[in-house]
């Protein structure tokens, strides 16, 4: 059931979206470049639009081609390329002198800071959603977003973009610990916890758990920052792989794998995942993988090694010590032996929550839970969700609502939380908003001048 709204009634905006990271920031672009009538407000919860920045470290590269960025797929002709962007900076020739394959992460992450301060007039800042739910104003069913700081917000569209949630498996669930954190805390935990760079708290060992690109990352960031620190990545398959990088298997990254993938049966796209899975997870890039195995090999002929990568390690028990620290039980996976570490901390690379019914899945993003049933629901419950990125309504009045970025259980790995195929899904979403907003009830268009005033106001 909707509820009715109490005066004092906010503004009602065409799209409200949460969250602003690349995915709702590609959006807004594409609005913008159509010169869509549409008036959009994206609410943020950090102080200002960042791209993992708990996970920006030193030497770092991005792992998408640089020009899948938040336009150039769908507009090559755009002034938000990552391309103008280095123009505009004037390192244009510099960076593409520059001796590695990939960009540096940090500056892919000023490139999104830089677009996203061209939108700023429609993001609220430190505004982090708290609930949502549908309210009837003059007789037209709208989405009203309520933030932590108590602020409301109406929407005759919801756009849901807050990223994926972090998976933090059992039994590292059990423990209320800062010093077991995901990876998205990295960066300021680290700080917390050491000073960042030591100070006279060097930890005497850390533990990474995970067999990702970010945990090879991890364990070399931690090894350079601590080199008298013990480092060991715990990962229960075999050992550390090599990431898929086939260009056939990048295909998996096209739009008409996306349409394939969209189309086929559960199993299928079952079978699917098995064959992408490694094209971006559970694996690594060759670079870091081979410095993390040279190091090691070094500190071996040293007779200092210091830094260890043991697989077939699942942790069987987390707990805190008398002193704070952590005791981590793992168990050999075939040979039954068991083993205690004591750590400073553990950072967990253990990846981010699909939609789903699995251990390691949600059925729905946590922030719309109140409204699930509202939705259509496949067999396994996880939400159907439509080609154009909507949600099927099964209750009268509810509005449309769409996710963004949220999808790889229904249009496959490319269409997922990466920038492979971002810029696209801007537009298909560009698209069915406007489709759906052209008949909705309560809508006015704001005229040229209108938006022209707001621009010149913000
Ligand atoms: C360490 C790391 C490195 C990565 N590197 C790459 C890479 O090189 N290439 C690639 O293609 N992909 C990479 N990815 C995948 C990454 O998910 C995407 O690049 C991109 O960040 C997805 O954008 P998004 O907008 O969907 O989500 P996010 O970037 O997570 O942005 C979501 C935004 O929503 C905000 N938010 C969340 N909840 C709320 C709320 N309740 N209210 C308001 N705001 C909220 C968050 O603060 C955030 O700003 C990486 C991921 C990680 C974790």
């Amino acid at each position: 059931m909707s509820e009715t709204t109490t005066p004092g009634t906010p503004d009602v905006h065409d799209i409200l979206g949460i969250g602003f990271g690349p995915a709702n920031l590609a959006l807004a672009i594409a609005l913008e470049e159509r010169d869509s009538p549409l008036t959009a407000r994206f609410l943020e919860a950090r102080p200002s639009p960042e791209w993992q920045p708990g996970m920006l470290l030193d030497g770092s590269d991005i792992q998408n081609h640089p020009s899948r960025d938040l336009v150039t797929l769908r507009n090559p002709r755009s002034r938000y390329s990552f391309l103008n962007y280095l123009h505009e900076q004037g390192r244009l020739l510099r960076h593409l002198n520059l001796p590695s394959e990939f960009p540096l992460r940090k500056e892919y992450a000023g490139y999104i800071r830089w677009a996203a301060g061209f939108f700023s007039h429609l993001v609220d800042c430190d505004q982090r959603a708290d609930r949502v739910r549908i309210t009837e104003v003059a007789g037209e069913s709208l989405y009203e977003v309520t933030t932590v700081s108590g602020r409301r917000y109406l929407g005759r569209t919801l756009v849901m973009g807050p990223g994926r949630t972090p998976y933090v498996p059992a039994p590292y669930d059990t423990v209320r610990s800062r010093r077991v954190f995901h990876l998205t805390q990295y960066l300021p935990r680290l700080t917390e916890l050491t000073g960042g760079t030591g100070e006279g708290r060097e930890p005497e060992s850390v533990a990474v758990i995970g067999g990702s690109q970010s945990a090879v990352e991890l364990a070399l960031d931690l090894s350079r920052r601590f080199p008298r620190t013990r480092v060991t990545t715990y990962t229960r398959s075999h050992s550390l792989r090599l990431k898929d990088t086939s260009p056939f298997s990048e295909e998996g990254y096209f739009p008409e794998f996306t349409d394939y993938y969209f189309r086929a049966s559960r199993e299928g796209k079952r079978a699917l995942d098995a064959y992408m899975h490694p094209t971006n997870y559970s694996s690594a890039d060759g670079d870091v993988l081979r410095e993390l195995y040279l190091t090691m090999y070094e500190q071996e002929l040293d007779g200092d090694q210091r830094v260890f990568v043991r697989g077939n390690h699942e942790a069987v028990r987390v707990a805190e010590t008398g002193d704070g620290r952590i005791a981590l039980d793992f168990l050999e996976r075939h040979t039954g032996e068991t083993i205690t570490d004591t750590v400073d901390f553990a950072v967990l690379a253990t990846g981010f929550r699909n939609m789903g019914p699995g251990p390691d899945e949600e059925l729905c993003p946590p922030l719309m839970a109140s409204l699930a049933d509202r939705f259509a629901t496949e067999p396994d419950g996880r939400l159907e969700v439509d080609a154009d990125y909507a949600l099927r309504p099964v209750a009268d009045g509810t509005p449309p609502l769409f996710l963004n970025g949220l999808c790889e259980s229904s249009h496959g790995i490319g269409d997922a939380g990466s920038f492979s195929l971002l810029s696209l899904r801007a537009a298909t979403l560009a698209d069915a908003l406007a489709g759906r907003l052209a008949s909705a009830p309560g809508r006015t268009a704001p005229t040229r001048t209108d938006r022209a005033a707001a621009l010149a106001a913000a």
